[in-house]
């Protein structure tokens, strides 16, 4: 290992002290600092509050205080969405800052950074419009005597936690929907990469948010996280993560069945079919694999290709896999950035020993990279994968392609559904057929086909068995933020309970 040259761009760098942000008050708490060392540069960039489960426990009573005696509840759905868009507006404002942010604790390239701010305002604005559509339902078919209407009511108080893989995205993906619902949350993000969402805080005080509907609780899942899925006052549990935590998240919110929605790992694959516009896909699968360092739910990390054609496509997998530029997140033509933490760099590296120990061939890559930074990992395909082997079932987290080979459309779907996972999937063929089949026979929440983790805000996003429950995105959005109350009214003189009615 070179050592590391601390980089120009922190020339005149001073690390960030963030606070915390429980009932409309900016604090430290009670507990130590947290600091983050730039995956991509070594240099610690940020410090935010390690909070406590006493801090927790306050966020909590401040947003049941929020929620049981208002505002926020009791705006119009068109007061809220005014709020929401201009936090919209405000966050397209300091774009430029949030992205510097997410890229410097998260190693994630600028100009990708950037294209998630902007993802993430269209989300902010999608919910506002959401906001003011929360309907109910009526029923006027019940006969004369009943007019039934089915009222829907913001859930409560909303624990929000979240990844550090996408830090503003997936808060982006949450809390503008329990927002518009009408209801307070207290958010946690993740203790690797805070500084994004606290500034969210300033831009939501700043939107009008009146205080304690958004808490944000800086520290570690145990100490923070826990208490925010287990505490009797808070109603719903929304949680982005390891299926491993996810599982615990569930099992904690069942101590008072709380209400859980849950976004999970995913091991995706990308079913490729010899009439397929094989120069296509061979750019998606380079994108998919690599994109955000392989550091993501959606990354389309499992190739299953047809025989006939395997080969001759890994082959040009690999040459465009070359030209991928990896390197200083901050370098706006960097493509494929840091890898998050030291320790995460091992495991990703053990994932390839091991599978060459089971027989895999590397065909590329398959180990760090030393640039002189912080930690990089080489992009990396995995030939000669068997269904069976860890590194085809298990979520890798980082650059690492796994090479399948399938011979029937039957053989196809069995080893994509072959796994515990069910969040994406992609298929690339020519004929509608084909593609139709693949879609409807793979237990998965997105099927993409002939393109490659292409998302929206109205198309609703989740995961089939242990990648998740519950759906994020889209029209009923807001509504997983609520309950259902039915009011059963009766009309004219009412017939004793005995009699036929
Ligand atoms: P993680 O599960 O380690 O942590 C996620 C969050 O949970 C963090 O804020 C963490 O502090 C908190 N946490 C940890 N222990 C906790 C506990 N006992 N109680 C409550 N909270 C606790 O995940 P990660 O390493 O931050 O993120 C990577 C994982 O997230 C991957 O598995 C990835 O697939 C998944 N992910 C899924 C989606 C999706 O939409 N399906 C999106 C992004 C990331």
């Amino acid at each position: 290992m070179t050592a590391h040259v601390r980089p120009k761009a922190f020339d005149n760098f001073k690390a960030r002290d963030f606070r915390m942000l429980i009932d409309g008050a900016w604090t430290q708490g009670a507990g130590s600092a947290i600091e983050r060392v730039a995956p991509g540069h070594g240099v610690v960039v940020s410090r935010y509050p390690a909070g406590t489960k006493a801090d927790a426990e306050r966020a909590i009573a401040a947003a049941r205080k929020a929620f049981d005696n208002g505002p926020w509840p009791n705006m119009t759905g068109a007061e809220r969405s005014n709020i929401l868009l201009k936090a919209a507006d405000l966050i397209a404002a300091r774009a430029d800052e949030l992205a510097f942010l997410d890229t410097i604790e998260s190693g994630k390239p600028i100009s990708q950074a950037k294209a998630e701010l902007g993802g993430a305002v269209d989300i902010w604005r999608y919910a506002a419009a959401l906001a003011r559509d929360l309907h109910g339902e009526s029923y006027n078919t019940l006969g004369d005597g009943t007019l039934g209407v089915v009222l829907r009511e913001a859930i409560g108080v909303v624990s929000i936690i979240t990844p550090w893989n996408f830090p503003f995205l997936i808060v982006s993906q949450k809390l503008p929907f329990a927002l518009a619902a009408g209801c307070t949350t207290v958010v946690k993000p993740s203790e690797l990469t805070s500084g994004s969402t606290l500034v969210l805080g300033e831009i939501l005080i700043e939107a009008g948010v009146p205080a304690g509907v958004v808490n944000i609780v800086t520290g570690t899942g145990p100490e923070v996280g826990a208490p925010m899925t287990t505490h009797p006052d808070v109603d719903m549990v929304s949680f982005t993560g390891s299926t491993g935590v996810g599982r615990l998240t569930m099992a904690n919110a069942a101590q008072t069945l709380k209400k859980v929605s849950l976004e999970l790992g995913g091991k995706n694959p990308q079913i490729v079919f010899p009439d397929a516009d094989l120069d296509a896909f061979i750019d998606a699968a380079v994108f998919g694999a690599y994109f955000n360092a392989g550091e993501c739910c959606n990354a389309g990390s499992r190739l299953i290709l047809h025989t006939s054609i395997a080969d001759d496509v890994t082959a040009r997998i690999a040459e465009l896999a070359k030209k991928v530029k990896v390197g200083d997140p901050l370098d706006p033509t960097t493509q494929v950035g840091a890898i998050i933490t030291p320790q995460h760099l091992d495991k990703i590296g053990a994932y390839v020993e091991g599978a060459s120990k089971a027989g895999a061939s590397v065909t590329l890559g398959g180990g760090a990279l030393d640039l002189g930074l912080g930690q990089f990992m080489a992009p990396t395909i995995l030939s000669g994968v068997q269904p069976d082997m860890a590194v085809a079932r298990e979520e890798v987290f980082g650059p690492v392609l796994s090479v399948l080979t399938f011979d029937t459309t039957e053989d196809a779907i069995r080893i994509a559904n072959a796994i515990d996972y069910g969040l994406s999937a992609g298929v690339w063929s020519r004929d509608f057929d084909t593609c139709l089949t693949i879609g409807r026979k793979v237990r998965a929440g997105t099927v993409w086909m002939n393109t490659f983790m292409d998302g929206a805000s109205e198309l609703p996003f989740g995961g089939y068995r242990q990648s998740g429950l519950g759906r994020e995105l889209g029209r009923h959005a807001v509504e997983d933020y609520t309950e259902t109350k039915t009011l059963n009214m009766h009309i004219g003189a009412r017939t004793d309970w005995w009699m036929p009615r």
